[in-house]
């Protein structure tokens, strides 16, 4: 499955915000934007201070969302197009896909230090949704669904270290988290204020509306 494969934090940078794609790097000294805090490149510093046209503020906004998921723009687009069908506002049915999908629900679950490393998680069939292997990162999840690792893979280091610190970990309300048993559940479909504020999800909507 496509990914995005360049590094992360050029695409905080080129945000002009952290977008907390690296974990616990991103609280820490490492952090690029602490210490560039201009956009990537040669002009980088003049990029700046220009300003953005309202397109250009759409564009940021529609990508900020899309590089915190780490869901390419084929794929974003496809989400899109889905939220709309759907009834209620297009722009919580948006995020209400995209929280849903299951690697950010093992991020969610603490199973994951970040969206990327929850995707790998996935991809590498290390979690079961409802007892059956899931290898699919897009796979949405619904009220009622069990996630959880497969018991097949818990010798490896990776889950001896995330075992350890999960229950340290913040669950939202929508989720249950069984921290012995290393599994969780989806309590009920996550609403808008479950979700990150600093995202404006009218921005991805006007950009879409064009
Ligand atoms: Fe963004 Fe995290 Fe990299 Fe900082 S460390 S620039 S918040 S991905």
């Amino acid at each position: 499955m496509a990914r995005y494969t360049g590094p992360v934090c050029k695409l905080c940078r080129r945000q002009g915000e952290k977008l907390m794609l690296k974990g616990d790097r991103c609280v820490g000294p490492k952090c690029a934007v602490e210490k560039r805090s201009y956009p990537p490149g040669e002009q980088g510093n003049r990029r700046r201070q220009r300003r953005l046209s309202d397109r250009g503020v759409q564009l940021r906004g529609k990508q900020k969302v899309r590089y915190i998921y780490g869901v390419l723009e084929r794929q974003f687009r496809g989400h899109f197009a889905t939220a709309e069908k759907k009834p209620g506002l297009t722009g919580e049915n948006l995020l209400q896909l995209l929280e849903t999908r299951l690697d950010n629900v093992v991020f969610r679950l603490g199973f994951a230090d970040s969206r990327r490393q929850s995707r790998q998680i996935v991809s590498h069939g290390h979690i079961a949704l409802n007892g059956r292997k899931t290898d699919i990162p897009s796979c949405q999840v619904k009220p009622g669904d069990e996630i959880a690792w497969k018991a097949n893979k818990t010798k490896s280091d990776l889950f001896k270290l995330i075992s350890e610190t999960v229950q340290d970990k913040e669950i939202p309300s929508w989720l249950s988290l069984d921290a012995k048993n290393m599994s969780g559940k989806v309590l009920a479909y996550p609403s808008r204020s479950d979700i990150d504020a600093t995202i404006e999800e009218q921005l991805v909507v006007e950009y879409y509306s064009r």
